[in-house]
């Protein structure tokens, strides 16, 4: 908003994350070109016209924590795939563009993770970069929910891509890999249930407000690479502002150059918030636990998460800037700022009067 002149349609059933942005004209120079509208995408009869209304649709809307979709698999098929069916319709109908946000998730697991664990074969390339238009999509058998999701968003990938080819739906499709920043989900029983699991970097967040040790899934082994919140939007961006280079293609946005696995992660999270809070780690700064004591019966992973970056390189000119280090200084300096105040007064509260 800050470097564009685009205007704004904003639909969701809340807005407390964006209230500040909401705010009387004055606050931003760009407020008066954001509107919000508090609606259900799955049964309004409204969306149509906002739609029509609108040049562009980019579609956010999903349950995408994982530790709902094997806990809550009808929820998260359901807001995947169904409701996500009248804005692909409306967007067809009215030959409107489309951006849809997918997952990185749709690749499932990598071909070398089926191979025995010293096979010199996992550590070539092909056998564990996911390439939009090369990679197949591996999923756990049904019993393991988790796949729930991926599954949802690889169907909505499919139906848009046939609408694209069918009837000629300018379309792109965003494939997210772990895009983290300030802001990112929530910390439970602050701003968010305290019986909630968000995504690792919270749930690390958390842990290190509280001064508890970091709970590793299953060892902490599965390896992932995270991207600043910041490039990402850059890539968005670019997306937004040439369609003609955008459409009809799927894009995987992350930074191949960030990788660690989930241990790593923890440890590099706990040196960073000691540098950034002054506070001394704790002894002990990771336990193990498992997945089905974390997460519950029908959770898997996927093991490991490098995107081939040559599609959105060729069309978008492309490339992620901000190191795992540097994007974790921001963000736990944000962390700290934002709730370690409200987790000394929660922490003190039972103990109150
Ligand atoms: N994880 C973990 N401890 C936590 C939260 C997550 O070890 O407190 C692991 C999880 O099992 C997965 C990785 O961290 O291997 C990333 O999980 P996240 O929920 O961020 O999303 P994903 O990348 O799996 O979609």
């Amino acid at each position: 908003m800050s470097e564009t002149d685009h205007e704004v349609v904003a639909v969701d059933v809340y807005n407390d994350k964006i209230r500040h942005l909401l705010e009387p004209s004055g606050h931003h120079p760009w407020s008066s070109r954001i509107s919000f509208h508090r609606l259900n995408i799955k049964h309004d009869p409204r969306l149509e016209g906002l739609i029509k209304s609108s040049d562009l649709t980019i579609n956010l809307a999903a349950i995408c924590t994982p530790a709902d979709y094997n806990t809550r698999p009808l929820d998260t098929i359901y807001s995947n795939f169904i409701d996500a069916l009248p804005v692909v319709k409306y967007c067809s109908e009215n030959q409107k563009r489309l951006i849809h946000f997918s997952t990185c998730e749709v690749y499932g697991k990598t071909i070398g993770s089926f191979l025995p664990k010293d096979h010199p074969l996992r550590l070539e390339p092909e056998f564990y970069v996911l390439k939009e238009d090369a990679s197949p999509c591996i999923f756990g058998s049904i019993e393991k929910q988790r796949w729930s999701y991926a599954c949802a968003k690889q169907l909505i990938e499919r139906l848009i891509y046939a609408e694209g080819a069918e009837n000629g739906l300018d379309f792109t499709i965003v494939r997210p890999f772990n895009w983290i920043g300030p802001r990112m989900d929530f910390i439970p029983g602050i701003d968010g249930p305290s019986e909630g699991v968000p995504r690792v970097l919270a749930c690390f967040s958390n842990n290190l407000l509280r001064r508890e040790p970091l709970q590793l899934v299953d060892g902490g082994l599965s390896q992932r690479t995270f991207v600043y919140i910041k490039d990402a939007i850059e890539a968005v961006l670019l997306m937004i502002d040439n369609s003609a280079r955008a459409n009809g293609h799927i894009f995987n946005v992350g930074n191949p150059n960030n990788e660690v696995t989930v241990r790593q992660l923890g440890e590099m999270m706990t040196e960073v918030y000691s540098k950034v809070s002054g506070e001394p780690p704790l002894e002990v700064p990771t336990i193990d636990v498992s997945s089905k004591e974390f997460y519950g019966e029908g959770y898997d992973d996927s093991d490991k998460r490098i995107p081939d970056m040559t599609i959105i390189n060729k069309q978008l000119g492309w490339n992620p800037k901000t190191s795992l280090w540097d994007l974790l200084e921001s963000t736990l300096t944000y962390q700290h700022r934002t709730y370690a105040e409200a987790i000394k007064r929660a922490i003190a509260k039972p103990f109150a009067s």
